[in-house]
Protein backbone atom coordinates (compact mmCIF):
# COMPACT_ATOMS: atom_id res chain seq x y z
CA UNK A 1 0.00 0.00 0.00
CA UNK A 2 1.20 3.82 -1.10
CA UNK A 3 0.09 6.83 0.66
CA UNK A 4 -1.47 7.65 -2.46
CA UNK A 5 -3.64 4.75 -2.47
CA UNK A 6 -5.59 6.08 0.77
CA UNK A 7 -5.24 9.86 0.17
CA UNK A 8 -4.89 12.23 -2.53
CA UNK A 9 -1.88 14.90 -1.98
CA UNK A 10 -3.61 17.79 -3.34
CA UNK A 11 -7.03 17.27 -1.40
CA UNK A 12 -5.17 16.56 1.61
CA UNK A 13 -3.44 20.08 1.21
CA UNK A 14 -6.31 21.52 0.44
CA UNK A 15 -8.06 20.02 3.41
CA UNK A 16 -4.86 21.62 5.71
CA UNK A 17 -5.50 24.93 3.90
CA UNK A 18 -9.14 24.93 4.98
CA UNK A 19 -8.36 23.93 8.23
CA UNK A 20 -5.95 26.65 9.42
CA UNK A 21 -8.17 29.07 8.33
CA UNK A 22 -11.13 27.53 10.45
CA UNK A 23 -8.26 27.26 13.46
CA UNK A 24 -8.48 30.99 13.10
CA UNK A 25 -12.20 31.15 13.22
CA UNK A 26 -13.57 28.42 15.65
CA UNK A 27 -10.23 28.45 18.29
CA UNK A 28 -9.73 32.27 18.15
CA UNK A 29 -11.10 32.91 21.51
CA UNK A 30 -7.89 31.62 23.70
CA UNK A 31 -9.22 33.44 26.92
CA UNK A 32 -10.70 29.83 27.81
CA UNK A 33 -7.62 27.90 26.94
CA UNK A 34 -6.07 25.61 29.91
CA UNK A 35 -2.72 24.21 30.35
CA UNK A 36 -2.84 20.89 30.94
CA UNK A 37 0.07 18.49 32.24
CA UNK A 38 1.27 15.07 29.71
CA UNK A 39 -1.67 13.31 29.83
CA UNK A 40 -0.01 10.18 29.86
CA UNK A 41 2.02 10.33 33.19
CA UNK A 42 1.23 13.55 34.52
CA UNK A 43 4.11 14.93 34.32
CA UNK A 44 5.06 18.50 33.64
CA UNK A 45 5.97 19.27 29.78
CA UNK A 46 8.73 21.58 28.40
CA UNK A 47 8.09 23.95 25.45
CA UNK A 48 8.42 21.55 22.06
CA UNK A 49 7.06 23.10 18.90
CA UNK A 50 4.14 25.21 17.19
CA UNK A 51 2.29 24.75 14.73
CA UNK A 52 -0.70 27.18 13.37
CA UNK A 53 -0.77 29.30 16.64
CA UNK A 54 -0.78 25.97 19.18
CA UNK A 55 1.89 25.28 21.09
CA UNK A 56 2.83 21.58 22.36
CA UNK A 57 4.87 20.85 24.87
CA UNK A 58 6.77 17.67 25.29
CA UNK A 59 7.01 15.60 28.66
CA UNK A 60 10.56 14.91 29.60
CA UNK A 61 9.30 11.84 31.33
CA UNK A 62 7.69 9.50 29.00
CA UNK A 63 8.45 11.62 25.57
CA UNK A 64 4.96 11.51 24.92
CA UNK A 65 4.17 15.65 23.18
CA UNK A 66 0.65 17.41 23.18
CA UNK A 67 -1.24 20.44 22.90
CA UNK A 68 -0.95 22.95 25.82
CA UNK A 69 -2.67 25.55 26.25
CA UNK A 70 -6.09 24.04 25.09
CA UNK A 71 -8.88 24.96 23.81
CA UNK A 72 -12.50 24.70 25.80
CA UNK A 73 -14.66 21.46 24.68
CA UNK A 74 -17.24 24.31 23.50
CA UNK A 75 -15.13 25.71 20.40
CA UNK A 76 -14.21 21.53 19.53
CA UNK A 77 -17.46 21.00 19.14
CA UNK A 78 -18.68 23.89 16.88
CA UNK A 79 -15.45 23.14 15.01
CA UNK A 80 -17.07 19.46 14.73
CA UNK A 81 -20.48 19.99 13.80
CA UNK A 82 -20.40 22.51 10.72
CA UNK A 83 -16.73 24.00 9.95
CA UNK A 84 -16.01 24.25 6.23
CA UNK A 85 -13.21 21.70 6.60
CA UNK A 86 -14.80 19.24 8.61
CA UNK A 87 -17.48 19.49 5.43
CA UNK A 88 -14.51 19.19 2.94
CA UNK A 89 -13.15 16.16 4.90
CA UNK A 90 -16.12 14.41 4.25
CA UNK A 91 -17.07 15.08 0.85
CA UNK A 92 -13.74 15.71 -0.88
CA UNK A 93 -11.63 13.73 1.23
CA UNK A 94 -12.76 10.74 2.19
CA UNK A 95 -16.18 9.46 0.18
CA UNK A 96 -14.18 9.27 -3.08
CA UNK A 97 -11.33 7.25 -1.43
CA UNK A 98 -14.31 5.06 0.66
CA UNK A 99 -14.29 2.04 -1.28
CA UNK A 100 -10.42 1.93 -1.62
CA UNK A 101 -10.50 2.69 2.32
CA UNK A 102 -13.03 0.12 2.83
CA UNK A 103 -10.65 -2.66 1.13
CA UNK A 104 -7.09 -2.06 2.00
CA UNK A 105 -8.33 -0.27 5.97
CA UNK A 106 -11.18 -1.60 7.26
CA UNK A 107 -11.66 -4.97 5.76
CA UNK A 108 -7.96 -5.67 7.73
CA UNK A 109 -8.68 -4.45 10.81
CA UNK A 110 -11.76 -6.69 10.81
CA UNK A 111 -10.02 -9.23 10.13
CA UNK A 112 -7.42 -8.41 12.36
CA UNK A 113 -10.46 -8.56 15.79
CA UNK A 114 -12.15 -11.69 14.31
CA UNK A 115 -9.02 -13.60 14.07
CA UNK A 116 -8.85 -12.52 17.84
CA UNK A 117 -12.21 -13.56 19.09
CA UNK A 118 -12.94 -16.77 20.91
CA UNK A 119 -16.52 -17.21 20.59
CA UNK A 120 -19.55 -15.34 18.98
CA UNK A 121 -22.58 -13.66 20.63
CA UNK A 122 -20.59 -10.76 22.02
CA UNK A 123 -21.38 -7.07 22.12
CA UNK A 124 -19.02 -4.92 20.74
CA UNK A 125 -18.60 -1.22 19.88
CA UNK A 126 -16.60 1.74 17.84
CA UNK A 127 -16.15 4.23 19.08
CA UNK A 128 -16.39 6.94 16.60
CA UNK A 129 -17.98 4.71 14.22
CA UNK A 130 -18.31 7.15 11.46
CA UNK A 131 -19.55 5.91 8.43
CA UNK A 132 -19.94 2.52 9.67
CA UNK A 133 -17.03 0.67 7.73
CA UNK A 134 -15.17 -1.18 10.20
CA UNK A 135 -18.38 -2.70 12.13
CA UNK A 136 -20.03 -3.75 8.39
CA UNK A 137 -16.54 -5.40 7.62
CA UNK A 138 -17.19 -7.36 10.48
CA UNK A 139 -20.12 -8.15 10.04
CA UNK A 140 -19.46 -10.09 6.79
CA UNK A 141 -16.76 -12.33 8.84
CA UNK A 142 -18.84 -12.67 12.22
CA UNK A 143 -22.35 -12.04 11.62
CA UNK A 144 -23.27 -13.51 14.69
CA UNK A 145 -22.35 -10.51 17.38
CA UNK A 146 -24.08 -7.79 18.37
CA UNK A 147 -22.60 -4.63 16.68
CA UNK A 148 -23.05 -1.26 18.27
CA UNK A 149 -21.62 1.97 16.43
CA UNK A 150 -21.06 5.13 18.87
CA UNK A 151 -21.38 8.25 16.51
CA UNK A 152 -22.12 11.58 17.54
CA UNK A 153 -22.26 13.20 14.00
CA UNK A 154 -26.22 13.27 12.71
CA UNK A 155 -25.20 12.11 9.20
CA UNK A 156 -22.40 9.55 9.77
CA UNK A 157 -25.09 7.46 12.63
CA UNK A 158 -28.07 7.89 9.86
CA UNK A 159 -25.24 5.90 7.08
CA UNK A 160 -24.48 3.13 9.88
CA UNK A 161 -27.73 2.76 10.70
CA UNK A 162 -28.34 2.07 6.88
CA UNK A 163 -25.22 -0.60 7.33
CA UNK A 164 -27.91 -1.94 9.61
CA UNK A 165 -26.08 -0.99 12.81
CA UNK A 166 -27.20 -0.30 16.09
CA UNK A 167 -26.17 2.90 16.89
CA UNK A 168 -25.79 5.20 19.83
CA UNK A 169 -25.53 8.78 18.88
CA UNK A 170 -23.57 10.25 21.21
CA UNK A 171 -20.02 10.98 22.28
CA UNK A 172 -18.69 8.06 24.35
CA UNK A 173 -18.39 9.97 27.49
CA UNK A 174 -22.30 11.05 27.98
CA UNK A 175 -23.15 7.38 27.74
CA UNK A 176 -24.48 6.98 30.95
CA UNK A 177 -27.19 4.16 31.13
CA UNK A 178 -24.55 1.48 30.46
CA UNK A 179 -22.03 -0.22 32.92
CA UNK A 180 -19.69 -3.35 31.75
CA UNK A 181 -21.85 -3.62 29.20
CA UNK A 182 -19.53 -4.11 25.93
CA UNK A 183 -17.59 -7.65 25.51
CA UNK A 184 -14.74 -5.92 23.17
CA UNK A 185 -14.47 -1.89 22.58
CA UNK A 186 -12.65 -0.48 19.47
CA UNK A 187 -11.29 3.40 18.56
CA UNK A 188 -9.65 3.91 15.11
CA UNK A 189 -7.55 7.12 14.60
CA UNK A 190 -9.57 8.50 17.67
CA UNK A 191 -7.03 9.22 20.43
CA UNK A 192 -4.97 11.90 19.35
CA UNK A 193 -8.52 13.86 18.83
CA UNK A 194 -9.18 13.09 22.41
CA UNK A 195 -9.11 16.17 24.73
CA UNK A 196 -9.21 14.19 27.77
CA UNK A 197 -7.69 10.94 27.05
CA UNK A 198 -7.36 9.83 30.92
CA UNK A 199 -11.29 10.46 31.29
CA UNK A 200 -12.09 8.61 28.08
CA UNK A 201 -9.97 5.26 28.83
CA UNK A 202 -11.55 5.36 32.30
CA UNK A 203 -15.21 5.88 30.32
CA UNK A 204 -13.87 2.71 28.09
CA UNK A 205 -13.08 0.55 31.39
CA UNK A 206 -16.14 1.72 33.13
CA UNK A 207 -18.12 0.42 30.01
CA UNK A 208 -15.78 -3.32 29.63
CA UNK A 209 -17.11 -6.23 30.86
CA UNK A 210 -14.20 -7.83 33.59
CA UNK A 211 -12.15 -9.47 30.96
CA UNK A 212 -13.15 -7.35 27.72
CA UNK A 213 -10.69 -6.06 24.94
CA UNK A 214 -9.91 -2.82 24.57
CA UNK A 215 -8.45 -2.18 20.58
CA UNK A 216 -7.84 1.10 19.16
CA UNK A 217 -4.83 3.11 16.44
CA UNK A 218 -3.50 5.66 17.32
CA UNK A 219 -0.38 8.04 15.94
CA UNK A 220 3.54 7.08 18.15
CA UNK A 221 4.83 10.62 18.56
CA UNK A 222 8.28 8.84 18.19
CA UNK A 223 7.01 7.10 14.84
CA UNK A 224 9.69 7.56 11.82
CA UNK A 225 7.55 10.24 9.57
CA UNK A 226 6.45 12.35 12.80
CA UNK A 227 9.88 12.76 13.75
CA UNK A 228 11.75 12.73 10.48
CA UNK A 229 9.43 15.42 9.09
CA UNK A 230 8.86 17.45 13.04
CA UNK A 231 6.32 20.20 12.52
CA UNK A 232 6.38 19.60 8.52
CA UNK A 233 4.61 16.43 9.41
CA UNK A 234 0.90 16.09 8.27
CA UNK A 235 0.42 14.32 11.30
CA UNK A 236 0.71 17.45 13.87
CA UNK A 237 -2.11 18.78 12.37
CA UNK A 238 -3.52 21.12 15.21
CA UNK A 239 -6.56 21.38 16.24
CA UNK A 240 -7.34 17.77 15.21
CA UNK A 241 -4.44 16.18 16.49
CA UNK A 242 -3.62 16.88 20.21
CA UNK A 243 -2.17 14.23 21.99
CA UNK A 244 1.34 11.97 20.32
CA UNK A 245 1.75 8.85 22.56
CA UNK A 246 4.24 6.24 22.23
CA UNK A 247 4.11 2.37 22.77
CA UNK A 248 6.04 3.07 26.35
CA UNK A 249 3.79 6.35 27.19
CA UNK A 250 0.35 4.52 26.36
CA UNK A 251 1.39 1.43 28.56
CA UNK A 252 1.45 3.97 31.66
CA UNK A 253 -1.99 5.25 30.59
CA UNK A 254 -3.92 2.35 30.24
CA UNK A 255 -2.23 0.77 33.24
CA UNK A 256 -2.93 3.79 35.34
CA UNK A 257 -6.70 3.69 34.18
CA UNK A 258 -7.15 -0.23 35.52
CA UNK A 259 -6.18 -2.15 32.39
CA UNK A 260 -3.60 -5.03 33.75
CA UNK A 261 -2.01 -6.19 30.38
CA UNK A 262 -1.26 -4.06 27.06
CA UNK A 263 0.07 -4.88 24.12
CA UNK A 264 1.30 -2.53 21.63
CA UNK A 265 2.42 -3.22 18.11
CA UNK A 266 3.42 -0.83 15.28
CA UNK A 267 2.22 -2.36 12.31
CA UNK A 268 2.43 0.77 10.00
CA UNK A 269 3.52 0.60 6.28
CA UNK A 270 3.38 4.20 4.75
CA UNK A 271 6.38 5.84 7.25
CA UNK A 272 9.12 5.78 4.40
CA UNK A 273 6.24 6.74 1.54
CA UNK A 274 5.00 9.82 3.22
CA UNK A 275 8.64 10.80 3.59
CA UNK A 276 9.71 10.13 0.77
CA UNK A 277 6.70 11.74 -1.28
CA UNK A 278 7.20 15.06 0.95
CA UNK A 279 11.08 15.39 -0.13
CA UNK A 280 10.19 14.76 -4.01
CA UNK A 281 6.48 16.43 -4.09
CA UNK A 282 6.94 19.40 -1.66
CA UNK A 283 10.45 20.20 -1.25
CA UNK A 284 11.09 19.00 2.49
CA UNK A 285 15.33 18.76 3.26
CA UNK A 286 16.21 15.28 4.46
CA UNK A 287 19.56 16.03 5.18
CA UNK A 288 21.97 13.92 2.90
CA UNK A 289 22.06 10.14 3.83
CA UNK A 290 18.10 10.10 3.22
CA UNK A 291 18.01 12.42 0.39
CA UNK A 292 20.54 9.81 -1.12
CA UNK A 293 18.47 6.88 0.13
CA UNK A 294 15.10 8.01 -2.02
CA UNK A 295 17.52 9.34 -5.11
CA UNK A 296 19.35 6.08 -5.59
CA UNK A 297 18.27 3.04 -3.27
CA UNK A 298 16.64 0.09 -4.53
CA UNK A 299 13.27 -0.70 -3.72
CA UNK A 300 14.04 -3.83 -2.17
CA UNK A 301 16.63 -1.73 0.25
CA UNK A 302 13.48 0.67 0.91
CA UNK A 303 10.96 -2.02 2.02
CA UNK A 304 13.56 -3.14 4.37
CA UNK A 305 13.76 -0.16 5.97
CA UNK A 306 10.08 0.10 6.61
CA UNK A 307 10.30 -3.24 7.46
CA UNK A 308 12.91 -2.58 10.06
CA UNK A 309 10.38 0.72 11.35
CA UNK A 310 7.44 -1.41 11.85
CA UNK A 311 9.05 -4.49 13.65
CA UNK A 312 11.20 -2.45 15.84
CA UNK A 313 8.26 0.42 17.28
CA UNK A 314 9.29 3.49 15.51
CA UNK A 315 6.26 3.54 12.92
CA UNK A 316 3.72 6.49 13.25
CA UNK A 317 1.18 4.03 13.14
CA UNK A 318 0.30 2.54 16.47
CA UNK A 319 -1.47 -0.34 17.13
CA UNK A 320 -2.61 -1.27 21.34
CA UNK A 321 -4.67 -4.19 22.78
CA UNK A 322 -5.36 -3.45 26.67
CA UNK A 323 -7.92 -6.35 28.47
CA UNK A 324 -9.87 -5.42 31.58
CA UNK A 325 -8.95 -7.05 34.84
CA UNK A 326 -11.22 -10.42 35.00
CA UNK A 327 -12.62 -9.64 38.33
ZN1 LIG B 1 4.55 11.86 30.36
Amino acid sequence: MKEADIRNRDTFNEYIRLSELDAETYFADRSKYFSIDCPACGSQGKPYLEKNSFKYQTCPTCDSFYVSPRPPIEQFEAYYVDSPSTKYWVEYFFKPMIDARRVKMFQPRAKFLADRLDNDGLTIGDVGAGFGLFLSELKKIRPNNSLVAIEPSVDMSKLCREEGLEVIPSLLEEITDKVEFFDVLTAFELFEHLNDPRDFVQKIHGLLKPGGTFLFTTLNGLGFDIQMLQEKSKSISPPHHLNFFNPNSVKVLLKNCGFDHVEVETPGILDWDIVEGMHKNEEVDLGPFWEKLSKSGSVEAKQDLQQWISRNGYSSHMRVIAKKEVK
